[in-house]
């Protein structure tokens, strides 16, 4: 069997498809993890405080909850982030797919990202449509309000809500054009995401996670390791030169 090192080293069009448990490394606790979101008891749980009736009909507390829970703004790209932006500068990576919303990925450098959930970076006011960063979101009180008096919602996939078509498009083609899949730090429980890895036909399916997962069965290889871990122990496929630029 092929260790990930020789798979790496013999791909060219790799994609990447993550889930939360490539930013647990970065301080951002996953949901379904012992010590994930999930496991931390609430009036309301979370799958609900996270849907698009919940912020509807309960829009300042799905706020708090949001402000308390979905917003870290200060965590930092960790080796898994780093070493898949060094990947997509040295020609070996298509693309990331992740269901993550924290835009860690862009902040490591890479540039071709589909964020099949939205990001917590993009907020947009319902009434006029201006967009607002993410500090503004983290610095509002209650709901936080457009200067036209509209509310601003997170660009982020709430339950209920469909997910956007060209970026399901782009990561479909990214996917099937891919000689090497790593799924790495996700449950694979949440759909339609979860489904998007059968439109892989390449060579490899690598399937990096502390937990095991409905995917072990058919992959080419299986780590239940930390995905930082075992991607920042491989080469980054540049010159210390280009590596430091
Ligand atoms: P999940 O919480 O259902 O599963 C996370 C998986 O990652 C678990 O199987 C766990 O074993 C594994 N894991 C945790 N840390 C790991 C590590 N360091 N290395 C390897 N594996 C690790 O996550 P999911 O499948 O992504 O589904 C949760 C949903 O919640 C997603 O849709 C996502 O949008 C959202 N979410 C996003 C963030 C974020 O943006 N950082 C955080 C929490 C949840």
């Amino acid at each position: 069997m092929m260790t990930l090192r020789e798979i790496i080293d013999n791909s060219r069009r790799i994609v990447f498809f993550g889930g939360a448990g490539v930013s647990t490394e970065s301080g951002i606790p996953d949901f379904r993890s012992a010590d994930g979101l999930y496991r931390q008891k609430y009036d309301v749980p979370p799958e609900v405080m996270l849907s698009a009736s919940y912020f509807y009909a309960h829009t300042q507390e799905f706020f708090r909850f949001y402000r308390e829970k979905m917003l870290p703004l200060s965590a930092k790209p960790n080796a898994a982030h780093i070493r898949l932006a060094q990947w997509e500068r040295a020609g070996k990576l298509l693309a990331v797919v992740t269901q993550n919303i924290d835009g860690l990925h862009q902040a490591a450098g890479s540039k071709c990202v589909y964020e099949l959930h939205g990001s917590i970076h993009r907020n947009t006011c319902l009434s006029c449509g201006r967009k607002y960063p993410a500090r503004f979101i983290a610095e509002s009180s209650s709901v936080p309000r457009c200067a036209c008096g509209g509310i601003v919602k997170p660009d982020v996939v709430l339950y209920e809500e469909p997910l956007d078509g060209d970026t399901v498009n782009g990561a479909l083609a990214a996917i099937a054009a891919a000689d090497t899949l790593i799924v790495a730090g996700t449950s694979l429980t949440v759909y339609p995401a979860a489904s998007f890895v059968n439109y892989f036909g390449g060579d490899n399916l690598v399937l990096i996670n502390r937990d095991p997962t409905p995917l072990d069965k058919d992959c080419t290889l299986v780590l239940h390791e930390k995905v930082g871990e075992a991607l920042g122990g491989l080469a980054s496929y540049l010159s210390e030169k280009e590596e430091n630029s």
